[in-house]
């Protein structure tokens, strides 16, 4: 975990402005299904859920698929003889291995059978996304975005849907460029066919905004936007007054409206076909929040239900939300709407991702956090049998 980790805080203390609340659900990654379009968030790297299993990667970067069936975690390299060596620039084409995706990876997702990686370079602001069979075969280049990090993003009948975020820039006294604080916000897309971007929406400017992907309903695509009404420098957060907007931009149509509006939601978010839960953070204290409410709003209706509260950050994964109040846990169910208390839970020593087929991936807790999964069956019973995925080589362990 390592490698991640240190990414993962390098771009929280960059960010740190602008994402207080976002930054406790950077650490989840999940995608749900729902017929032919799928949901993304990617802060942790790529990580696949197919009904047949789950494409990852390690810490360097290779591309591993854990097979249901089989319950093999597998490279996913079909050369000959193939060593399954990192490679360089100036390595031979036949000598490269297929499932090296190479630096800066940060996500990943599936279309219309292909796999599509994308990869940033953070000194040129520019993520570059390729795409290939699955066995890696095929590779080419689809197109370049502007962009520094990827959090959340939807595909849909081979469109890719992003958040596009861009800081305004002032010239200071030494003549360095540096954020004023002010950001532009919008929607855009990739037409995964020819590369073709089109932004949809009109940009925003708001204080430290950042706008999210929430989900994909039917021809619906959900936004978070989180701002402040005064410039928020990382410590006046009460006095910055920060504002929570949700957005539907209705694919179809073409418009992008105000939706749910008096609806909070700082901190995660987990669509659940039309239902949207999300949570919001009370008490900012010294480690952050201290308490956190729960809410599931109804997207066709529009009502909004309040599902409990956590005192860690909640935890979204098959369907659910997953409270806290000290070792004892509870969930909520999307779908009927009811609370369960989980007893003896693995919560206590286990981070949930995203809900592949009959297992629940995440991270084990701790500074050496192990990623792996656990089926639905021990995750519910309380029994702490992960299945570790590749991840941590002999080289991170030094
Ligand atoms: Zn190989």
């Amino acid at each position: 975990m390592k490698k991640k980790r240190i990414v993962t805080i390098s771009v929280l203390a960059v960010m740190a402005a602008a994402i207080i609340a976002v930054a406790v659900m950077a650490r989840s990654v999940r995608k749900i299904d729902s017929s032919d379009t799928t949901f993304y968030n990617q802060a942790m790297g790529l990580a696949i859920a197919t009904d047949d299993g789950l494409y990852h990667m390690d810490s360097r970067n290779f591309l591993y698929f854990y097979d249901n069936k089989e319950k093999q975690d597998v490279q996913v390299c079909n050369k000959p003889n193939c060593t399954h060596e990192a490679w360089q620039e100036d390595t031979p084409d036949e000598e490269r291995c297929h499932s090296y995706l190479g630096d800066g990876l940060i996500g990943g997702f599936l279309s219309e059978d292909q796999l599509y990686i994308i990869q940033i370079d953070p000194m040129l602001q520019q993520a570059v996304i390729t795409s290939s069979a699955v066995d890696r075969s095929g590779q080419k280049k689809v197109t370049e975005l502007t962009m520094d990090h990827l959090d959340t993003f939807a595909v849909k009948d081979g469109i890719l849907y992003l958040a596009g975020t861009s800081n305004e820039l002032e010239v200071d006294e030494n003549g360095m460029q540096v954020p004023t604080g002010v950001v532009d916000t919008w929607v855009y897309r990739v037409d995964l066919e020819n590369g073709k971007q089109k932004e949809l929406t009109p940009r925003q400017k708001e204080n430290n905004a950042t706008l999210q992907v929430a989900g994909l309903w039917g021809d619906k695509l959900y936004c978070r936007e989180i701002s402040f009404e005064k410039p928020f420098d990382g410590l006046n957060f009460e006095e910055a007054g920060q504002r929570i907007t949700w957005y539907a931009y209705d694919i179809s149509a073409g418009t992008y409206e105000k939706t749910l509006e008096g609806a909070d939601g700082n901190g995660g978010f987990y669509m659940v076909q039309d239902i949207l839960m999300y949570d919001d953070g009370e008490n900012w204290g010294e480690n952050g929040f201290e308490r956190y409410v729960v809410y599931a709003a109804d997207l066709t209706s529009g009502d909004i239900e309040k599902c409990g509260e956590s005192d860690k950050q909640p935890q979204y994964a098959d369907g659910k939300v997953f409270l806290s109040e000290g070792e004892a846990y509870q969930y909520y169910e999307a779908e009927t709407k009811k609370t369960v208390e989980l007893k003896n839970s693995v919560l206590n020593v286990f981070y949930c991702w995203q809900t592949p087929g009959v297992y629940i991936h995440g991270v084990t807790a701790g500074q050496n956090g192990q990623p792996g999964l656990i089926t639905k069956e021990d995750f519910y019973n309380g029994n702490e049998s992960f299945i570790p995925l590749a991840w941590e080589t002999d080289q991170d362990k030094q």
